[in-house]
């Protein structure tokens, strides 16, 4: 067995906790990886709300979903994930999934940032089913990836124990910054 690096070992949580028909986020849809993978785990009766601010993104996405005949479960919204809640409204949500960064094959200088981030955070928190969890995948190499980094883990290494599991999880002998995995599970 070969430790799974931080996006495989995403996909391995999020295969624990998301069942058939749950609701579910992408909150950084990029070119729909994790999309296409949260389609498949929700299957026809569920649902996956999908969020980016790049129409590159929707785009790319909405052509991997047709292919591979995702699209029933799936909504794409054109927006940042800062709007959560104005967009989904108080929607239980079993999992949601981050990849912070910039979209791979696009413009490195869209990046997701701090504040939006944090918020986006908060408003999973707010409609986090108990068992649910909040996975997100931290790249931090490329300018201003530091700041927003060491902001989600202050963050996440606050929230109250009685109400939240915390995982931190990284390879520590790798060089070029390798991902951090962050975990949030709701008590
Ligand atoms: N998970 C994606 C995939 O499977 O390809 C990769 C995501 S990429 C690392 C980060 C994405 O976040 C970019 O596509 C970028 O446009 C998007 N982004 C940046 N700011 C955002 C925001 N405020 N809300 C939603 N998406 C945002």
């Amino acid at each position: 067995m070969k430790i799974p690096a931080a996006l495989k070992y995403s996909h391995v949580l999020l295969k624990q906790v998301v069942q058939r028909g749950d609701n579910v986020i992408d909150a950084t849809m990029g070119n729909g990886n994790d999309t296409a993978f949260l389609a498949k785990l929700v299957g026809d009766h569920g649902n996956v709300y999908a969020f980016d601010i790049q129409d590159q993104a929707l785009q790319k996405t909405k052509q991997r979903l047709i292919k591979s005949n995702l699209t029933k479960s799936v909504t794409l919204y054109h927006t940042g994930h800062q709007h959560i809640l104005d967009t989904i409204g108080m929607t239980s949500i079993s999992a949601a999934i981050f990849n912070l960064g910039y979209l791979p094959g696009g413009n490195k200088k869209i990046i997701t940032r701090p504040t939006t981030t944090l918020s986006a955070i908060k408003q999973c928190l707010m409609i986090l089913q108990k068992g649910g969890m909040i996975v997100l995948v931290l790249y931090y190499g490329h300018p201003g990836g530091k700041p927003e980094k060491n902001d989600v883990l202050q963050f996440a290494s606050k929230l109250n124990q009685k109400q939240y599991t915390v995982l931190k999880y990284q390879f520590i002998n790798q060089v070029n910054d390798p991902p951090i995995l962050v975990a949030i599970q709701k008590l």
